[in-house]
């Protein structure tokens, strides 16, 4: 899931507005963040398939610290304790880990089951499989992305939150429907980095427009 856990960040930051926006944008994406670096650095493990680009078909063997309930929202706690305490607002802390919290619970609609609840060995793990229906699971982002943001933002505000999630969905496109023959994606590494360039610009443009 990518642009759906931005509509969370609108809420969130509709609801606590003494949070910067890029601050909740930032904790909604955390754990794909925090993904994008753990797997260059061999900690997690991600397997594409080089015959399609399809989701569903992405084995995500190993990603504890990252995609875990809660040792995943624990590490969300120190990082925001850092940059509540940096900003001089506690609001941060419990935010941070709110958003990032909702990004695990949004990736269990959408991820087989592999997401790990605890983030120890032989832990549960859950997910409820959308993206095994690629085009449904493409419709629900999107409609989500829409009606959530329409609820969270208004004037140009939303105006421009819809352009960027529709842009930027679009762009992800292939990987719900991928007609593709092959995947253009040819390592996890590679992977991990359009995971670690697509929340950021996204992080950027929507820090800078809404
Ligand atoms: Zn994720």
């Amino acid at each position: 899931m990518f642009v759906g856990h931005f509509a969370v960040a609108y809420i969130l930051w509709r609801l606590f507005p003494q949070v910067p926006l890029p601050v909740i944008l930032i904790s909604v994406s955390f754990p794909d963040l925090l993904w994008s670096f753990l797997v260059p650095a061999g900690v997690e493990r991600v397997r594409i398939d080089p015959d399609s680009p399809l989701q569903k078909f992405i084995v995500f063997e190993k990603f504890p610290y990252s995609h875990s309930l809660v040792l995943g929202t624990f590490l969300s706690i120190i990082l925001g304790s850092f940059l509540g305490l940096a900003m001089n607002n506690i609001l941060v802390i419990p935010v941070f880990a709110l958003g990032s919290a909702s990004h695990w619970l949004l990736d269990t609609i959408v991820h087989l089951r592999d997401l790990p609840v605890l983030g120890f060995d032989g832990d549960t793990k859950v997910g409820l499989g959308l993206w095994k229906r690629g085009v449904l699971a493409f419709l629900v982002e999107i409609v989500f992305y829409v009606c959530v943001s329409a609820i969270a933002l208004s004037g140009f505000s939303l105006l421009y939150a819809l352009l960027l999630g529709g842009v930027f969905h679009g762009i992800n496109a292939n990987s719900f429907l991928g007609k593709g023959k092959k995947n253009s994606v040819k390592s996890s590494n590679s992977y991990a980095g359009l995971a670690l360039i697509g929340f950021g610009a996204f992080t950027a443009l929507a820090t800078f427009l809404i």
